[in-house]
């Protein structure tokens, strides 16, 4: 839902970041105000991982320049739990597994620690348990996934239930899901879309990364970024994902081409 008005929850400028100094992203733009679904696609290597994972606070990457606030505060300076803490979250591509670590127990801790940072009491075990199960029907997983060690041996659909249960209890103001609909059959996609529009609120924002339009036919996005190359190239609405649907990545190619053309041609004259 689009409100001029609304409250900017993400500002991102000319944000450049590298990883072992090469360069992944280059200039990257983007606002998302409160209530906003946003959708970033671009083909496979064009750095829409590592968008994410910058925003999160993954070590991995280093920012080279530009600025990320969240809700005007300079996210960049946090550490990725504080982030965490303050309503940022990450739905990874490929969750990781914890072996040893139950399920349940991590999600609570977890969401504790989002509690407190919100100025909530702590939950114990015993309520913790009930909260757990109502969220458990936003995405209809059966209890027993929570007395397993986190995301071990669980498939690729489940792992990905699991992410959203996640986001059920953590509540984020910014939920930024990579590839949600990856690995998914359909009935998955459905449920995992499901549970991703009931959490989509006025008070909060989704960025949804993807290549494929058919998690789109079950989300609809206020805004389609299509990246390229480490950065927005275009941006426009729901219609723009199903014009890449249609004509496929080949003008975006071009476009970028032509982008970096002029650019070349721009900086002998920028030394000089
Ligand atoms: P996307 O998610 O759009 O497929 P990524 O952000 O995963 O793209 O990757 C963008 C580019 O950055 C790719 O060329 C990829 O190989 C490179 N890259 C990303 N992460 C790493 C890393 N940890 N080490 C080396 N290269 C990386
Ligand atoms: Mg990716």
């Amino acid at each position: 839902m689009i409100r001029p008005d609304a409250p900017v929850l993400l500002e991102i400028r000319d944000l450049r970041a590298s990883v072992d100094e090469q360069p992944i992203l280059k200039g990257v733009n983007l606002m998302i105000r409160a209530g906003e679904i946003h959708a970033v696609m671009g083909r496979n290597g064009s750095g829409k991982s590592t968008l994410s994972k910058v925003l999160a606070g993954h070590p991995a990457y280093s920012v080279t320049g530009g600025s990320v606030l969240y809700r005007g505060e300079d996210l960049l300076a946090l550490e990725p739990e504080q982030r965490a803490r303050i309503g940022l979250f990450l739905g990874f591509q490929y969750p990781i597994e914890i072996p040893g670590v139950s399920n349940l127990e991590f999600l609570r801790v977890a969401t504790n620690g989002r509690r407190l940072a919100q100025g909530q009491e702590e939950l114990d075990t015993f309520a913790f348990e009930d909260l757990v199960r109502e969220r458990l029907q936003v995405v209809q997983m059966d209890p027993a996934f929570l007395e397993r060690s986190v995301n071990e041996g669980f498939s690729g659909g489940e792992k990905k239930r699991n992410e959203i249960l996640q986001m059920a209890l953590l509540e984020p103001l910014v939920a930024i899901l990579d590839e949600t609909d990856s690995g998914l059959d359909i009935d998955a996609l459905r449920i995992v879309a499901g549970g991703v529009n009931h959490l989509a609120g006025p008070d909060n924002a989704t960025l949804l990364i993807t290549h494929y339009q058919r998690l789109l036919d079950v989300i609809t996005p206020d805004f389609v970024h299509v990246m390229a190359a480490g950065r927005i190239l275009r941006t426009g609405g729901k219609e723009l994902a199903l014009e890449l649907e249609d004509r496929g990545y080949d003008w975006v190619d071009e476009e970028l081409a032509s982008l970096e053309a002029g650019e070349a041609a721009r900086t002998p004259l920028e030394v000089a």
